[in-house]
């Protein structure tokens, strides 16, 4: 074991000499509070360490012993329901431990190693086994089942012990002769944070991770597997969007990185994320999702690891074959920490301070989503879906993490506080936003939802862009510069905006809408703008055609409940039976 000595402190970063024998990235224990750190630069026997703890009261002299391993996290029965700090402690263990705040040079286990959990075999003595393969399961909480697996880097071998078992995560559960040795297997699974896990093969992107929310799902969709970046002015309906995507997108696991800063902002997350409830099994949601959360007095460096730490438990989950979606909010918390241990590390600032490779450290993170063929023999698909939350200062989306992430995500939905103030919501403005995914996906919609899906979207798109062009006349030279189709358009933009895209999260029926429900909902909407250009072509006035009874019906139509689906049928015919010719 290498031992060191502090010669320099310098916040949460601490220099060390004598540490010749440390590898980077080695977890280190600093002080004589033995303070949790990893070595992040290396020259000669001189190691910069970043700390995960607070630094106060270190002083030079003072021991550095390295661990000689990489920050890693335990992966096992016990993560769902879990609420870890960013290096993968559980905050309700420290807190107890350690009273409400967390005492320094804890050591405490991800994962907790007396529990023990039923474990049910799948595969039995004799079989051939790879890395990847699922040896049993243990049923986690109430709505997941845990996928107990052969580790990465075990070699193929044949199954020679097996069992039922009441186990903890650290008894042996299997045993595997590989080339004549014999491999003993448990259910726990140590993984260095910084290093992606291992899949059989990436695919291509081709279903969409449905939310619910219309404004996402129909314009500017996510697909599983997808990456997605959101702009979170202060009071734009982040919080509530974001809890929007946890509890009605289609993933079966949740991972939440709050890398907060201020203190409120992350108590937030830990109070509300608890209360809120699954729709689909109403049990708490809690019971598919892992919390990974920065509490105020945890310094920066801590940030930084969040999102290694929450992003590999998201692909555990992945490679058990489930849809996982990852939120972290925000990634611009996380940056800020990279800019700070990059100043005092004297690096090279690039824009803004931030460091050069900060557009290369957000598009690891991000290239660790993806649709996969999981390890293992039986070719199961798993997917790892992330939306990363930023905050630009001032809402200013030029600035350097928004553009980096830009570069990178696929799905940009750009929250707007103007619309916000508008009690517009979702506010994400339809101007600016995209998806890169929407091509890609529109034949899924065509097969599974309705053939004219994609060309309807267009069509709505271009109708919300000439709004903005014909709202611009009519503020240079009024309302009658424009001919009565112009009009229509304007009508029908006003329709998409009020009957469409504005939903309201907390309305019973709205707050979800299915993708069948989203086609007929546009189609009705655009059948009505249809039969109005028409009947004005053959000379019925404006008037008549806006005073139509079917517009009320159009405009509640949001509400029809999911399994009346045919009273869209009712209101497309009344369209046609009211529309004067
Ligand atoms: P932020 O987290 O960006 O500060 P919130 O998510 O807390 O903002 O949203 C602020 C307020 O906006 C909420 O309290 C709510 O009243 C309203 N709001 C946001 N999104 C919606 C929505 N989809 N439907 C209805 N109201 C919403």
């Amino acid at each position: 074991m290498t031992e060191g000595r502090i010669v320099k402190i310098s916040g949460p970063l601490v220099v060390a000499e004598g540490m010749a024998g440390a590898k980077m990235y080695d977890v280190v224990r600093v002080g004589h509070k033995r303070l949790i750190g990893e070595i992040i630069e290396l020259r000669g026997d001189r190691a910069s360490i970043q700390v995960y703890e607070e630094t106060s009261g270190l002083g030079p002299g003072e021991p550095v012993t390295s661990t000689g391993q990489p920050l890693s996290v335990e992966l096992g029965p016990g993560l769902i329901r879990s609420i870890f700090d960013g290096i993968q402690r559980p905050l309700d263990a420290i807190m107890t431990m350690s009273g409400d705040y967390v005492a320094r040079g804890i050591e405490i286990p991800g994962l907790d190693h007396s529990k023990k959990w039923r474990f049910v075999p799948k595969a039995k003595v004799g079989d051939r086994v790879v890395a990847g393969d699922v040896l049993g399961t243990v049923q986690e909480s109430e709505i997941v089942e845990h996928r107990v697996m052969v580790p990465p880097g075990v070699p193929a071998g044949v199954l020679k012990e097996i069992a039922p078992a009441e186990a903890t995560v650290d008894d042996v559960i299997a045993k595997i002769e590989c080339d004549g040795r014999l491999v003993e297997v448990t259910m726990l699974q140590r993984w260095p944070v910084r290093l992606a896990r291992p899949y059989r093969e990436k695919l291509a992107p081709v279903a969409p991770m449905v939310t619910g929310q219309r404004v996402i799902d129909t314009f500017f969709p996510i697909a599983k597997g997808g990456t997605a970046c959101i702009p979170g002015p202060f009071g734009s309906g982040k919080t509530v969007i974001q809890h929007q995507l946890s509890k009605w997108s289609d993933a079966e696991i949740i991972v939440f990185i709050g890398c907060g800063e201020r203190g409120n902002e992350m108590t937030d997350v830990l109070i509300e994320f608890p209360e809120l409830t699954d729709p689909t099994t109403g049990k708490p949601l809690m019971e598919r999702t892992v919390l990974v959360a920065n509490t105020s007095n945890m310094p920066v460096a801590a940030r930084e690891a969040s999102i290694y730490t929450g992003i590999t438990i998201a692909e555990y989950y992945r490679d058990m074959g489930y849809t996982v979606a990852l939120m972290a909010d925000s990634t611009s918390r996380w940056a800020e920490a990279l800019r700070e241990i990059s100043g005092r590390l004297e690096e090279m600032p690039g824009e803004e301070g931030y460091p050069a490779y900060l557009g290369s450290r957000a598009s690891e993170f991000y290239e660790r989503a993806g649709r996969v063929i999981c390890l293992g023999g039986d070719g199961r698909e798993g997917s790892l879906s992330a939306v990363g939350a930023v905050s630009p200062p001032g809402g200013d989306l030029s600035e350097p993490v928004t553009q980096a992430t830009l570069r990178i995500v696929k799905v940009f939905w750009g929250l707007d506080d103007r619309l916000a103030a508008r009690k517009h919501f979702p506010a994400i403005n339809w101007l600016i936003s995209y998806s890169l995914y929407a091509e890609r996906l529109a034949d899924y919609l065509k097969e599974n939802i309705g053939r004219d899906f994609p060309d309807l979207r267009e069509e709505a798109m271009s109708i919300l862009q000439q709004e903005a062009e014909l709202l611009e006349i009519v503020r240079l030279v009024g309302i009658d510069a424009l001919s009565p189709k112009q009009r229509m358009t304007l009508e029908t933009a006003k329709s998409l905006r009020e009957d469409f895209l504005y939903q309201s999260a907390f309305h019973e029926i709205d707050t979800y809408c299915s993708m069948k429900k989203q086609y007929r909902l546009l189609r009705v909407i655009l059948l009505f703008h249809h039969t109005a250009d028409k009947a004005l072509e053959a000379g019925a006035p404006l008037d008549a055609i806006l005073e139509l009874p079917v517009r009320q019906a159009i405009a509640r139509a949001r509400f029809i409940p999911e399994d009346r689906l045919d009273d869209f049928g009712d209101i497309e015919a009344r369209i046609k039976a009211e529309m004067p010719r």
